[in-house]
């Protein structure tokens, strides 16, 4: 069984997913981390993650660079948004994630092409989002410090360059559900995503 989990930064589908993967026994791929890992690799080497080049050439990392704090920051996820938007830089990270979806017994993915371009086959797909507000104010309880204001600006800059791009924007698949995270707390948005992927395999 393979399990789509797409949505915008900070809108929970992280968690869902993980949750997800622990509740019907599945590996799971944080496919942000791959896109994470260019725009870290770029930012080290002084690069510009809008050089495309440049970013085609990031994407042959070691797999440690995933397990690196850094790689959690908001500043490598904007270098992460600016080189995925590359379409060579999507070419070269595909095989790595549709080997992943296809392996024996299945998986979970997340990310934000999922459901559209990476499994567009997968067995249930969601779509999880929240309002701009309420992601900005999860971030600024994780990362204590940084202003609420900076965040939310963060966060739309991030969603305007994701849904906007050419080359697999971050869209709602025609076939995924829809689980909108603004009022719900963690254990109700999980509960409402078993629900969910239960009645598709139920289908
Ligand atoms: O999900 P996360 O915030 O870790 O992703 C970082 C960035 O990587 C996103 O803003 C997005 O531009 C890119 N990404 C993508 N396709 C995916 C996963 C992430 O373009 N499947």
């Amino acid at each position: 069984m393979i399990i789509a989990v797409d949505g915008p930064a900070a809108s929970g589908k992280g968690t869902i997913a993980k949750a997800l993967a622990a509740y019907f026994d599945l590996p799971m791929l944080d496919t942000g981390l791959l896109y994470r890992a260019v725009g870290l690799n770029l930012l080290r080497s002084g690069q510009d993650p809008a050089d495309e080049a440049a970013a085609v050439t990031a994407c042959s990392f070691a797999d440690d660079i995933m397990a690196d704090p850094a790689i959690r920051s908001e500043a490598v996820g904007q270098a992460a948004s600016q080189a995925s938007a590359h379409p060579a830089v999507r070419a070269a990270l595909l095989k790595r994630q549709r080997d992943f979806a296809k392996q024996a017994g299945g998986a979970v993915l997340d990310g934000r092409d999922i459901g559209t371009v990476i499994a567009p086959d997968a067995d249930a797909k969601l779509f999880v989002t929240a309002s701009p507000e309420a992601r900005a104010n999860r971030r600024a309880k994780e990362e204590g410090g940084v202003s609420f204001d900076a965040i939310l600006a963060d966060i739309r800059a991030r969603d305007e360059r994701d849904s906007g791009r050419g080359a697999a924007p971050l869209r709602q698949a025609e076939d995924a559900d829809l689980l909108d995270t603004t009022d719900l707390t963690i254990d109700a948005a999980v509960q409402r995503a078993i629900a969910l992927v239960e009645a598709r395999i139920r289908r």
